[in-house]
């Protein structure tokens, strides 16, 4: 399960308010202060593998992909 996959079976929960509650009482992700879980790719939401230099809070996957849009340049 990826950390974006909390919300997607609300949809399916709608029609059932009670346990709509009751999967959100026991499968709500903790409030947290610190860790690397924060660190979210702004573009995809991965949190693996990210990118906090030059402010760019991306993901590598991503990075890749919009480099050289950004004037990064590859040199090999
Ligand atoms: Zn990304």
């Amino acid at each position: 399960m990826t950390t974006s996959d909390y919300t997607k079976v609300f949809k399916q929960l709608k029609v059932k308010p009670a346990k709509l509650a009751k999967y959100i009482k026991h499968n709500a992700p903790k409030k947290r202060t610190s860790g690397d879980i924060l660190k979210k790719c702004k573009r995809c939401g991965r949190t693996g593998a990210h990118i906090q230099r030059f402010g760019l809070d991306l993901c590598r996957q991503c990075f890749r992909e919009i480099a050289p849009k950004l004037g990064f340049k590859k040199y090999n």
